[in-house]
């Protein structure tokens, strides 16, 4: 099997490290790639958005099966546009991908599943704001209703600051959707769906803020880790039944069924799992670390879904132990990240490439979140041990990073 991947984060090279170790998968291509994909795939540009150069592009290097990683092309119907070429593809129709492009349509389908979510208001006039943030919080969740790659959300216990951001947003001409605050600790439950089956992967847990203790701004995420070993694998079970299973139906009932991965990202509150937001394809950095304990063959299980026979899938099979991904970010990241440095130590074992780039020969900085270092170890303790270990040995000018991923559920500070 022929595999291209398209995009450019850590999330696809760990897929493409996953692909590589698949002995059905004979080629794969990567587009338009990172400087650490290059060292595993054929690279080529790509338009990623447009569905005409990705599936000309798919033609020319005889995909047997194109896998789209990030939420935007799918969002454009990118996916679409391959399966109508006739090659089989591993993401949802433009009309599915609403689950994450549309946080009203989410909020529908989950009303419509039964599935229990924070309350919500869309806000688009500027003189209902303070009236709406008084029938909310504290604390206040304010969101750009509309792709904001993680960052569009602002949950604070300060009144001026919900406004300001509601505000900012507004000025750019978005509506701005308040939530009521769910609290709990946070999961990521990842699922390849097909029609209305539902196959899920280990649960994760990301961590958003920029500094330790989830202090500071969010982000695309910092750095997760899997399996959860607060999380009881009953509460794993009722996601996939209660949560995730009547929303594939759901979209199948509206004729706009699932088919690729199901990102399901819940508070686990007194109440039980609530979601915080669906999304249409493999969460950054947890893929990382979950595909890093993956022993089943994952061209199977992702060509399996794209070909709608995903229920006659063998069960998916995990290494023992478990995985942490830390997110070396550059200088200044999550705000306007500085880059250009050059980095020593990028292409050791476990090192997955974000934001890079070959300049002179050298490997040098090229966007935000710069590398995502991947520790496993025969628990989450080694495993922590085991990332923090690697990313002594990487040197990045300005480069930041948070040293407490999975430390709260080793120390057992994380309840249920
Ligand atoms: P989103 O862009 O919707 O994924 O939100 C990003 C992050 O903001 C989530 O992972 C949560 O940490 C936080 N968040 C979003 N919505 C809520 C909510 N209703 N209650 C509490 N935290 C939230």
């Amino acid at each position: 099997m022929r595999v291209l991947v398209i995009g450019s984060g850590a999330r696809e090279h760990a897929l493409l490290l996953a692909l590589s170790r698949d002995p059905g998968v004979t080629a794969l291509f990567a587009a338009p790639g990172n400087a650490g994909t290059a060292k595993i795939a054929e690279q080529h540009p790509v338009d990623a958005a447009s569905g005409e150069s990705v599936v000309a592009l798919a033609r020319r290097v005889e995909a047997d099966l194109v896998v789209i990683g990030p939420e935007v092309p799918l969002v454009a119907g990118v996916a679409d546009a391959v399966r109508a070429a006739g090659i089989a593809c591993f993401g949802p129709s433009a009309d599915a991908a609403r689950i994450e492009g549309s946080k009203a349509f989410a909020k529908d389908v989950m009303a419509a599943a039964g599935v229990r979510t924070a309350h919500s208001e869309v806000v688009d006039n500027p003189a209902k704001l303070d009236e709406a943030l008084d029938r909310f919080g504290p604390n206040w969740v304010v969101k750009d209703d509309g792709l904001a790659a993680g960052k569009g959300v602002v949950v604070t216990t300060d009144r001026a600051a919900a406004r300001a951001h509601a505000a900012d947003i507004l000025e750019h001409g978005h509506p701005v959707l308040l939530e009521s605050y769910l609290d709990g600790p946070e999961v990521s439950l990842f699922c390849l769906v097909d029609g209305e089956t539902v196959v899920p992967l280990l649960p994760a847990q990301d961590h958003k803020r920029v500094g330790d203790g989830d202090t500071g701004p969010n982000t695309g995420g910092m750095g997760a880790y899997t399996p959860l070993p607060w999380l009881p694998a009953e509460t794993v079970t009722a996601i996939v039944e209660d949560v995730v299973k009547p929303v594939a139906a759901e979209l199948v009932q509206r004729g706009s069924g699932f088919s690729g991965l199901l990102y399901a990202g819940l508070a686990i509150g007194a109440d039980g799992p609530a979601v915080v937001e669906f999304n249409c394809r493999f969460g950054d950095p947890e893929t990382q670390a979950v595909l890093a304990l993956l022993e089943s063959p994952l061209g199977a299980a992702l060509n399996a879904t794209a070909t709608g026979t995903l229920a006659s899938l063998p069960s998916l099979q995990w290494r023992d132990g478990a995985a942490v991904t830390v997110v070396l970010a550059a200088e200044n990241y999550p705000g306007t990240p500085r880059t250009g440095d050059k980095i020593v130590g990028a292409d050791g074992d476990g090192v997955l490439h974000a934001g890079t780039a070959v300049k002179d020969d050298s490997i040098v900085s090229s966007g935000g979140r710069v590398l995502s270092v991947v520790g496993t170890g025969a628990d989450l303790s080694a495993a922590r041990a085991d990332a923090y270990a690697k990313l002594d040995a990487i040197k990045l000018p300005g480069g930041h990073f948070r040293t407490d991923i999975g430390l709260a559920a080793v120390e057992g500070r994380i309840s249920i």
